[in-house]
């Protein structure tokens, strides 16, 4: 399902002219949301209905990977890549059912340093399990991209240098290890980014990376997404979709 992302870069030409930002959606958690002190999460029952929104509005959702590749060909304007982070075990029992039945794909960003473990980085709020090396294993049989969210969940832009380079080019090589393919994408845990970070990822041998704000370094290492929670009903998703076209600008190389 996720095509190779073999040029982002424009290196082809000519090269489209660049669009609008990419739409890309961040969720995290589907589960019970009962106890959910920083709205990570959404129900079954709403991811249905926002994917079933995305299909009536003639909207696929894609992993990132596949979106890339299709505006590095000028298409892809009906795709919307979806990214689900820190890789949760309730991914593939919640997830991955509502993903095939609307048939979208998705991005996965996991933690290999953390598998089988739980969101411990998160002081407050239910543990939440984490996918074991199977888990991972089993989304990406079904299509499903997987991602790099570092090795255990910190953030790079306090990390020294070492830290740094273990969480970026460590998760890379340990998940290409797991899943027997290229791990082309990253994903900065809690948003946060500076050049350093960026630079780092890029060097590891990532094509893209997403971010949250990314701001001025906005680009194929720095994404931004937009959140959807539990909150998001139609109308809502809705003027995030036409707000997003209006605010981003476009985006370099994309
Ligand atoms: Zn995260």
């Amino acid at each position: 399902m996720a095509a190779p992302v073999d040029s982002v870069d424009t290196g082809r030409l000519p090269a489209p002219r660049p669009g609008p930002a990419p739409w890309v959606a961040m969720y995290h958690s589907v589960g019970d949301c009962s106890d959910d002190p920083y709205r990570i999460t959404v129900t079954p029952a709403r991811l249905g209905r926002q994917l079933a929104w995305l299909r009536r509005r003639g909207l696929r959702g894609v992993s990132v990977a596949e979106l890339l590749a299709a505006r590095a060909r000028g298409e892809g304007r009906n795709l919307v890549g979806l990214t689900f982070d820190d890789g949760y075990a309730d991914f593939v029992t919640h997830a991955l059912p509502l993903l095939r039945r609307w048939d979208c794909g998705a991005t996965l960003f996991v933690l290999p340093g953390r598998l089988g473990g739980d969101n411990a980085w998160d002081p407050r709020g239910p543990r939440k399990p984490l996918l074991t090396a199977d888990g991972i294993r089993h989304a990406a049989a079904e299509g499903v991209e997987i991602g790099s969210h570092g090795l255990t969940h910190v953030d790079l832009t306090k990390a020294d240098d070492l830290t740094l380079t273990s969480e970026v080019a460590d998760s890379r090589a340990l998940l290409t290890e797991l899943t027997g393919a290229p791990v082309d994408g990253f994903c900065y845990p809690y948003g946060t980014i500076d050049a350093r970070a960026v630079e780092a990822v890029r060097e590891a041998g990532y094509t893209y990376a997403c971010a949250i704000d990314p701001g001025p370094l906005a680009g194929p290492h720095a994404l931004p997404r937009v959140y959807v929670g539990q909150n998001d009903t139609s109308w809502r998703l809705h003027l995030k979709h036409r707000l997003h076209r209006l605010r981003r600008c476009p985006v370099e190389g994309l």
